[in-house]
This record gives structure tokens, C-alpha cells and sequence, in this order.
């Protein structure tokens, strides 16, 4: 807060008038010890910031930023300190909540569900609610919200939205993008408008919804969602298949693809990280693959999987109880690394199927070539990695910025995403620009420039 010297006083009392608008007990100051928690996310990042606030609606959000737009005036040449870096759970995995200055603008608070259209399978949550929440909200209904990233019980509706975030189900329910119909959004200039429609079929021009999803927060403030509901499957059924490759892993799945079987989830865990959870046939390359639907289609998948599988062992969840287990066990797969590796790098990409063992060994050859051991796991059904890389001691962090671009380059090559759930966050922004053409950066930043032309919204993911 120093760093500017004569014009802090006045900076403070421009902060002061923000903390107004939300009522000061809920503007945060450093030296507050809840302070810290706001400066990071669930990566090694450390951030930055003047001021906390948490706001509890749209209206205070939309008051928010007119004021920092007036401060703005008031204040020339003081954009990084009069800016909002917005923030859900905190739980990203890209640095992108991760404040570089400025204000951070917590929603968790617009944590309210306002509806369920039970007719129209739809529910209307705050951006603040948690979305583990939302499933708890539909017990009794016979629906259910299908996204169900690993930390549901940790992120927040906003949050899943401008990640656009997916999870083990997205192999037959999809992502956060094609559960979202509508939204409303706060922009730059303070307008509080809603976008999108409940049925399915829209043409209207330009998706704001889509645009918002995986936007990081770069458009503006999600206050509200609104998302779409499937009717609960009446049966659950998870294998667990062990393989001696990846390569033959990848051609049961390719085998399934092809027979038109779609299993709700297919998780591939590799053989250091189910030796850390403790699973079935640890040390081997694990596939868990879970089927939903009515007792006789699950039934019918579970007979016709034997006939396409080179599975080296079959190990089939008991009951409803050693499923949950063997599920929380894959859920602990990633907290259990950071535990051991805190300064461990978690990679995100999406390759088609057909490459995914060759970009494993690729990453595993690169990193053992630098020291570095690796861990993988992730949403294979989706060709979806998380590579993790599994950095010692910081001061070990310098090797990622060989890893990450190598890994980027073979990763575009091969025709699949350097990002598929987790976003680009601060992490990543250097290693897209390097191998996504400069048009499609160009592209963004004027899309980034009509809803934020000041920047007022994450500054630090467009530097
Ligand atoms: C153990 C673990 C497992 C995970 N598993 C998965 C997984 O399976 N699938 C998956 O997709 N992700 C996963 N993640 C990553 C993370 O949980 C998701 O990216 C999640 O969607 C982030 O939501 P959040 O509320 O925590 O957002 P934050 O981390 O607070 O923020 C993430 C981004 O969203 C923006 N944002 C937040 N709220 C708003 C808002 N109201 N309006 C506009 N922008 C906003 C922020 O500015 C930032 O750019 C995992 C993380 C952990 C720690």
C-alpha cells in the first residue's frame, strides 16, 4: 500500500468509500487476519491487494463499480490500485483469481438460491452459492445439477462459470457451457443485465452466456446463474479396470466409443497416483469407469463392457457405499500430491484420445529429463490430463517455464487445448500466446475491450 507514498492518504480514503457501499465490517484491510486468505487460490501463487470486499448483491456490486469508476477520474494513472480482481471459492487452479493489486471483489456472499423450475429443468442460484449446495437443494426433486468438478464442495456457481468448469460426468452430461442457460452479469459501466433463455434452441446473435463461460471474470461480475437440470438416474454402476499401458487403456475407450457405449465418467489414474489413495490394483495404470441410468441400461452396459475390454483385472463397486469410497479415493488424489508436493503444478490439457499415451510420455520423458517426477490422472473418457508436475522446493519453480511451453507445443500440435477445465489464469497466459495464432489474441482482447474497455475487471490476466 506504500509503494506510492504522498497520494496514499487520499488512496486510502478512496478505499474508504468503496468499504461504505458493503458496510466496513465487510471491507477486509491488511493486518486483518482473514486478509491472506483472499491472495491465493489452490496454486503456489501469492498475490497481492489493498483492500477486500464482500459484497451481498447485485446492487452493491453494480454501486461498486460506478464508485471505482469515479475514483478512477479522480485518481489518474492509479488503474492497478483501482481495479477488482473477482473472486468465488478460491479454489482455481490457474492463478486467475489471484490479485496482482487493486481490490479483491469476494462473491461469495450473493450465496442465495433464488428458484427451481421443476417444469422447465432449470435452477436460479447467486453467483456465492457452493455448488454442492445445489445438488443438496434438489434432494426430494428427482433432479439433479450434472457438472460435478472434483471440488464441488468448494467452488462457487460464479466460479464454475467463468472457468467453465467440468468434471468426471462431463463425458456424457458435458460442461458448465451446456448446463448454463442463463446469466446475469454486472459490466464495466454498472449495468446489471440478464442473458440468455431457458429453452435449449437461441439464436440471437452473439452468446453472452457462452462468452461469459471460461471468461475468468475478464467481462465482468456473474451475479447470478441459471442452469440446467437432468432428471436423477435411478442406478449407479463403477468399474475399475487395470491396464498395463495407458496405450491399452485408451483403446478400451476407444473401443466403447465406437460400440456407442457412454459411460456417465471415465477417469484414468496413473500407477504413482493411486499408490498414494490407496485403490484396488495400485501400481498399475487404473480406468475407473461408471455407468448411470435406469437399472436396465446400466445393467446392459455392465454386460456388453467384458466384450471390448483388454483389462488386465476387473474390480466392481460393492454397493452405493464402497462406490462413494472408491470415489472419494479418486477425490483424493490431487489433495494427497499437494500435501507432499506443494509447490507441485498441476497441468490441465485436452488431447484427442489417440494422442493422449504418446503427450503422458512425452511429459513424463521431458520432466525425468529436468529431475522432475510427474503424477497424472484426470477426465480421460475427455482426453482431459492433469499432469502434474511435482516441484521439490521453490526453488525448482524456474524448470516450468521449460515444462509448460514443451508441453504447450506438443499439446497444439497434436490438435488438443492447453486448457481444458481449469482456465489460463496468470499461469498460463504467456505459454497460449506463445502457440495460439496472435489474431486469436487479438480477437479477445477486442471482445475483452467492449465489456471492459477500462480494464477494470482482472487486469492482470490481459497485461
Ligand atoms: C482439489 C481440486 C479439484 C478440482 N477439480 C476440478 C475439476 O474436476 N474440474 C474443474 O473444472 N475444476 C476443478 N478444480 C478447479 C476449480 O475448483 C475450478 O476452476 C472452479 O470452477 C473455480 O471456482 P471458484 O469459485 O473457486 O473460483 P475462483 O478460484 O475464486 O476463481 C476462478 C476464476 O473465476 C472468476 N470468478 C469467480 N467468481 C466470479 C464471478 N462471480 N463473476 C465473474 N468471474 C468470477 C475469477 O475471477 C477467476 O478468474 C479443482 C480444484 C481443486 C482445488
Amino acid at each position: 500500500m506504500n509503494r506510492h507514498g504522498a497520494g496514499e492518504d487520499k488512496l486510502l480514503s478512496a478505499y474508504d468509500s468503496l468499504s461504505r457501499i458493503v458496510g466496513r465490517e465487510h471491507g477486509i484491510l491488511p493486518g486483518d487476519l482473514r486478509f491472506s486468505d483472499f491472495l491465493h487460490d489452490e496454486t503456489y501463487l501469492q498475490g497481492e491487494a489493498a483492500l477486500v470486499l464482500r459484497p451481498a448483491s447485485g446492487a452493491e456490486i453494480q454501486a461498486l463499480v460506478k464508485e471505482l469508476s469515479a475514483l478512477r477520474a479522480r485518481f489518474p494513472g492509479r488503474e492497478d490500485d483501482l481495479s477488482f480482481t473477482i473472486r468465488g471459492g478460491g479454489s482455481g487452479l490457474s492463478g486467475a483469481c489471484v490479485p496482482q493489486r487493486g481490490v479483491v471483489l469476494d462473491c461469495t456472499r450473493l450465496n442465495q438460491i433464488f428458484d427451481v423450475d421443476e417444469d422447465n429443468l432449470v435452477i436460479r442460484a447467486g453467483a456465492g452459492v457452493i455448488l454442492s449446495e445445489i445438488n443438496d437443494h434438489l434432494q426430494g426433486t428427482g433432479l439433479f445439477y450434472p457438472v460435478d468438478p472434483s471440488s464441488l464442495s468448494l467452488c462457487t456457481v460464479g466460479g464454475s462459470v467463468a472457468t467453465n468448469a467440468a468434471g468426471p460426468a462431463s463425458l456424457k452430461y458435458g460442461t458448465t457451457r451446456q448446463s448454463l442457460a442463463a446469466l446475469r452479469l454486472v459490466n464495466a459501466s454498472g449495468d446489471n443485465f440478464a442473458a440468455g433463455a431457458l429453452p435449449v434452441k437461441t439464436s440471437m446473435g452473439f452468446s453472452v452466456p457462452d462468452l461469459a463461460c471460461g471468461s475468468e471474470g475478464r467481462l465482468g461480475v456473474v451475479i447470478e446463474a441459471t442452469l440446467r437440470l437432468k432428471p436423477r438416474p435411478e442406478t449407479h454402476a463403477l468399474l475399475l479396470a487395470a491396464f498395463a499401458t495407458e496405450q491399452a487403456a485408451v483403446d478400451f475407450i476407444l473401443s466403447l466409443r465406437r460400440v456407442g457405449i457412454v459411460p456417465r465418467a471415465i477417469e484414468l489414474i496413473d500407477a504413482y497416483s493411486s499408490s498414494l489413495v490407496d485403490l484396488p490394483f495400485s501400481g498399475k495404470v487404473l480406468l475407473m469407469v461408471e455407468f448411470d441410468g435406469t437399472a436396465m441400461e446400466t445393467a446392459h452396459a455392465l454386460e456388453r463392457v467384458p466384450q471390448v475390454t483388454a483389462a488386465v483385472d476387473w474390480y466392481a463397486a460393492r454397493d452405493e457405499k464402497n462406490r462413494h469410497e472408491l470415489w472419494s479415493k479418486r477425490k483424493a488424489v490431487s489433495p494427497a500430491i499437494k500435501q507432499k508436493f506443494p509447490y507441485r503444478l498441476g497441468e490441465d490439457v485436452a488431447v484427442p484420445l489417440t494422442a493422449l499415451p504418446a503427450v503422458c510420455d512425452f511429459a513424463r520423458r521431458h520432466a525425468a529429463q529436468r529431475g522432475v517426477a510427474t503424477a497424472i490422472w484426470g477426465h480421460a473418457g475427455d482426453g482431459n490430463l492433469h499432469i502434474n508436475y511435482l516441484l521439490e522446493h521453490s526453488a525448482m519453480l524456474p524448470l516450468l517455464d521449460q515444462l509448460m511451453p514443451e508441453l504447450a507445443h506438443e499439446v497444439t500440435r497434436v490438435g488438443g487445448a492447453i486448457s481444458g477445465e481449469h482456465g489460463l489464469g496468470r499461469l498460463k497466459q504467456k505459454y497460449a500466446r506463445a502457440v495460439m495464432p496472435a489474431e486469436y489474441f487479438a480477437v479477445q482482447q477486442r471482445i475483452k475491450a467492449a465489456f471492459d474497455p477500462g480494464m477494470l475487471f482482472n487486469r492482470a490476466l490481459d497485461k
